[in-house]
């Protein structure tokens, strides 16, 4: 359900219920209205719908008939009158500052009526003249919580998805290649060491020209005019850093460089600090007699080489103890050597099609699947219990796989064709598997009976529900599943939407025991939305003997090439290619699962 639970409609309607209950209380309308309005958003939230199904909210105790009416006004017109009369006395500034940890509508109202404080901003402001710490209830140690929160709110606000922060790289890039003498722009930084969602971007821009002339060119640029050059790199001779905010409001700074030192500059805008240091100090050691000074390399593959090991990839210079000692190194080495590569990667498991709630028609995502090079696709539309996300009854599952191997026939004609043409070429083939991705229900059942689920090749199986069910129920409701003989691999583990929700109560290590026990795979899901598994939990389950697949869970064409990110994972997680499910060929993968 993907696609539809980041749009989902309830989170939507929730965050307009508890402003209005904040609106009203700061309005000071009547309590008993407030109470009312505050239980049901608390019931609506223990209730744990993802969408928003009036018939089932109606059923839910706690959410009386006038809220049932709004609802109901939401949920046709997709906002409420009431809401927007609030609206138009509070100012939305005004409501932002109730975001703040510690801080209430009663607080707030305080701020705003009787400070004059009007925004965030404006509350910081008054936090460092010192005037808050004055304010009748307030004093130095609430300023100062403030002051805290404030700064948190604000970290958190500057997080991005990883695909957004790579695409808003990408347009810088794009930007800056086109200006004279730049011989190379390129993504570095927290989205190419692959981060669940970064917080800075960074671009390498390599230009013929001393650092000077090509900072101001770049600041003459209305993209980049409010930039200005980052104080604690200035004495470093073999780069200069600009920092500012993108259009986007993205916080990011630009690694500027000659074409001679591009290496050494991409592998510090690449690395932690602590590993570059600890490489640097590694190779200076190695070969103290190095004709090439350390400020100077045009290439990392010269570095590296040096180092004696492959390239290592963004994703895994984070760690400083692996350039500890010749032992260390060497394990290093082999390990990058075994990393997972994209070429590696034959065949995806897991994405949606119209049958269910995806965009694109089986055909549609075969054939961009094969266009990137796939060999099989498993398409795993909903099962039928998840009725908003128009999951498969036995009927629809029936028609689906007379659709599939009608356009597997159809794929086979095709090669025999082109076999024909080109005589013994290298055409490969391509199959599209019948999966699906079965809910698991409450009490670890699969959803449905044995016979049907039978029919299917690839059984993704995955919570959509219930998310709040304490850890050790939600691990054995998980375990019941993966011990079901039907199910391939368990979908988004822990159930985690990045920046939206927390995954829920699990106990991996049940969990990693019951799949290696009966032979199953858990998905890193490469949906930027989700990452999950994390990096770390993927090393664990790699160490477990677990195996492990990286599914897009794409729900239209474009979100096949997900996978990139999901690969970022693997790599942060130091899978080697062995680990990982899609790199064994269709009829391999179909014996083993
Ligand atoms: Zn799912
Ligand atoms: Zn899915």
């Amino acid at each position: 359900m993907e696609q539809n639970t980041l749009n989902t409609p309830i989170d939507a309607l929730l965050e307009r219920l508890s402003a209005m209950a904040i609106m009203m209380e700061m309005l000071d309308e009547n309590p008993f209205k407030v109470r009312a309005m505050q239980a049901a958003v608390r019931a609506l939230e223990d209730a744990n719908f993802e969408y928003l199904d009036l018939a089932a909210i109606a059923e839910v105790q706690g959410v009386g008939k006038g809220i049932l009416g709004l609802i109901q006004e939401f949920a046709e017109t997709g906002a409420m009158k009431d809401d927007a009369a609030l609206q138009e006395k509070v100012p939305a500034s005004v409501l932002e500052m109730t975001q703040l940890r510690g801080l209430g509508a009663k607080k707030v109202r305080t701020l705003w009526q009787e400070v004059g404080v009007l925004s965030i901003d404006a509350l910081s402001e008054a936090v460092n003249a010192g005037k808050i710490a004055q304010v009748k209830g307030f004093g130095a140690k609430t300023a100062a919580n403030i002051a805290e929160a404030i700064q948190q709110y604000r970290s958190a606000k500057g997080q991005t998805h990883l695909h957004k922060a790579w695409a808003e790289s990408e347009r810088l890039c794009g930007i800056l290649s086109a200006l004279p003498k730049v011989l190379r722009t390129e993504t570095v930084g927290e989205a190419a060491q692959g981060a669940e969602t970064v917080r800075l971007l960074s671009v390498l821009v390599s230009a013929e020209m001393p650092l000077s002339e090509c900072s101001a060119q770049i600041l003459a640029l209305s993209e980049f005019a409010h930039f200005s050059v980052c104080e604690d790199t200035v004495q470093a001779s073999s780069m200069l850093v600009l920092q500012g905010l993108t259009e986007n409001e993205l916080p990011c700074k630009l690694f500027l460089c000659m074409p001679a030192n591009a290496g050494l500059v991409r592998h510090i805008a690449t690395s932690s600090a602590e590993y570059h240091a600890a490489l640097v100090k590694f190779l200076a050691e190695k070969s103290p007699e190095s004709s090439i000074p350390s400020e100077v390399w045009a290439d990392e593959a010269q570095m590296y080489s040096e180092a004696g090991t492959k390239v290592v990839p963004p994703e895994l210079r984070i760690n400083a103890r692996v350039w500890s000692n010749d032992d260390e190194v060497r394990k290093f080495g082999n390990r990058v050597e075994e990393l997972v590569q994209a070429e590696q990667i034959r065949g995806m498991l897991h994405v949606h099609s119209t049958w269910s709630d995806g965009k694109h028609t089986i055909r549609q995502m075969a054939e961009r699947a094969q266009m990137l090079g796939y060999e099989y696709l498993a398409i795993c539309d909903h099962s039928k219990t998840a009725v908003y996300a128009g999951g498969l009854t036995e009927e629809r599952v029936k028609a689906q796989h007379e659709e599939i191997n009608r356009l597997n026939e159809e794929l086979r004609e095709k090669l025999r064709e082109k076999l024909r043409g080109i005589a013994g070429g290298n055409v490969r083939p391509f199959r599209i598997l019948k999966g699906i991705e079965s809910d698991i229900l409450r009490d670890g059942s699969l959803d449905y009976s044995d016979a049907v689920l039978e029919t299917f090749e690839i059984v993704v199986a995955s919570v959509h529900s219930s998310f709040s069910l304490d850890r050790d129920t939600m691990t054995d409701r998980v375990c019941r599943a993966l011990e079901h003989p039907a199910t391939t691999l368990l979908g988004h583990p822990t159930g985690r939407l990045l920046l939206m929700r927390k995954g829920y109560e699990l106990d991996m290590e049940a969990v990693l025991d019951t799949a290696k026990a009966h032979g199953k795979a858990l998905e890193i899901n490469a949906s930027p939305y989700r990452l999950d598994l994390t990096a770390e939990h993927a090393a664990l389950a790699e160490a477990w003997g677990v195996p492990l697949a990286i599914n897009t869970d794409a729900h239209n064409m474009d979100d096949l090439s997900n996978m990139r990110y999901g690969l970022q994972v693997a790599r942060r997680a130091g899978l080697r290619a062995s680990s990982v499910v899609n790199m064994l060929g269709c009829e391999e993968l179909l014996q083993r699962f």
